[in-house]
């Protein structure tokens, strides 16, 4: 069986440090491995428009911002295909499919979308779209016939209600869809990064995130005044590092050579946690060695970014080549799909010589 990679992000705003750290950096990681006969990354401005429908202009102007985000990561074109969902319009009429094989009441049940409704305050009034958006993503998985998705932990229910479409789908139709795996990331911390501000999740739409496109001056002044431990008033006093935003992207991004480098009177982080909650640490010399850290990472990023920004018309050019490519295999899978339905009156004879031999 080929193996073939899906994944995709919501064109909502800038891709930012949690993006990287949940699921940019495995997808880097997987496509240079040469492991995989295909790769895919969507843009997913339909998905986007289901809980954004009165700001159609945030996700237009956000497509391209993606795409620079995942060019300055180190998404290669040549190997992974970049495309738009909306321009691939075979993944609403599987959705439509697929709506028939889940029940209101297990949409309700997601625990994602559960979160997802109330942090958008949508109380009672929850687009039908929205709530069925995770049966859009199984159309998005199993169009491509993925067999491993890179994502961040909220994916996990996602990944759940596309196995048991296809499940179901493969049970009343025979086997045509493929089951995918999901990969999260191997360091736990990174599959949810919290937010700068201490929630649970860094968020496009809480705006608590560093983006992969911030300035130096940006990064430097956000990481200065991120939340830490709130008991940690003076120097002297013992600190917190469980729940401590601080800690927990350190524990993300460093490495022994950071310590080398920037504060050699500690080996690794283990040794600086253990003196941080003995007491005599303080917040603004661990925000520094963070900033140092965080710096190592975003700045060749942030230079690849500045590069493909003066080459618009080749950004372009590679979405619309990754479209194409995405249309394509998007189109045969719909076929069979259709065929496995016995609802593909036009491919060939035998419908309609059926019918003949009905009437006649
Ligand atoms: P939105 O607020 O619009 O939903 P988002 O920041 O949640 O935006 P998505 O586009 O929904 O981003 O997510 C894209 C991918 O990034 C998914 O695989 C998701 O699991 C992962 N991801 C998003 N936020 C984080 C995070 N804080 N930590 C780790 N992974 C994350
Ligand atoms: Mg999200």
């Amino acid at each position: 069986m080929q193996k073939i990679i899906l994944t995709g992000d919501r064109p909502t705003g800038k891709l930012h440090i949690g993006h990287y750290a949940g699921s940019l950096k495995n997808r880097v990681e997987l496509q240079d491995s040469g492991n995989f006969d295909e790769i895919y990354i969507e843009i997913a401005d339909a998905q986007a428009l289901t809980d954004n429908a009165d700001n159609p202009e945030k996700i237009r102007q956000n497509v391209i911002e993606v795409v620079l985000d995942y060019l300055a990561c180190g998404i290669d074109p040549k190997k992974t295909s970049i495309f738009i969902q909306s321009a691939v319009p075979e993944l609403c009429e599987l959705t439509f499919y697929y709506l028939n094989l889940v029940t209101v009441s297990r949409l309700e049940r997601n625990p994602t979308i559960k979160d997802e409704i109330k942090l958008r305050g949508f109380k009672t009034s929850i687009p039908a779209g929205f709530l069925a958006y995770p049966v859009s993503q199984a159309a998005d998985i199993t169009a491509f016939k993925a067999t491993l998705v890179p994502v961040g932990e909220d994916q996990l229910p996602m990944l759940e209600q596309t196995k048991e479409i296809v499940r179901s789908f493969n049970n009343i139709y025979g086997k045509t869809l493929v089951e995918p795996e999901i990969l999260l990331p191997k360091n736990k911390l990174c599959s949810r990064l919290p937010g700068l501000d201490g929630n649970a999740k860094m968020s496009k739409s809480l705006g608590n995130c560093i983006y992969l496109s911030d300035s130096e001056e940006e990064v430097k002044k956000k990481i200065m005044s991120m939340y830490t431990d709130p008991t940690h008033l003076k120097i002297e006093d013992p600190g917190h590092t469980e729940n401590n935003p601080v800690f927990i992207y350190l524990e993300a991004f460093s490495n022994a050579s950071h310590f080398a480098k920037y504060w050699p009177e500690f080996q690794n982080l283990d040794e600086l946690k253990k003196a941080y909650e003995k007491g005599g640490i303080g917040d603004m010399k661990v925000k520094k060695f963070l900033n140092n850290v965080m710096e190592e990472t975003l700045k060749p990023i942030r230079e690849r970014r500045k590069y493909w920004e003066n080459h618009i018309k080749e950004v372009y050019q590679i979405l619309k080549d990754g479209t194409e490519k995405a249309r394509q295999k998007a189109i045969e899978t719909t076929k069979e799909v259709k065929a496995a339905m016995g609802i593909n009156y036009f491919e060939n004879d035998s419908w309609i010589k059926e019918q003949e031999n009905k009437f006649n």
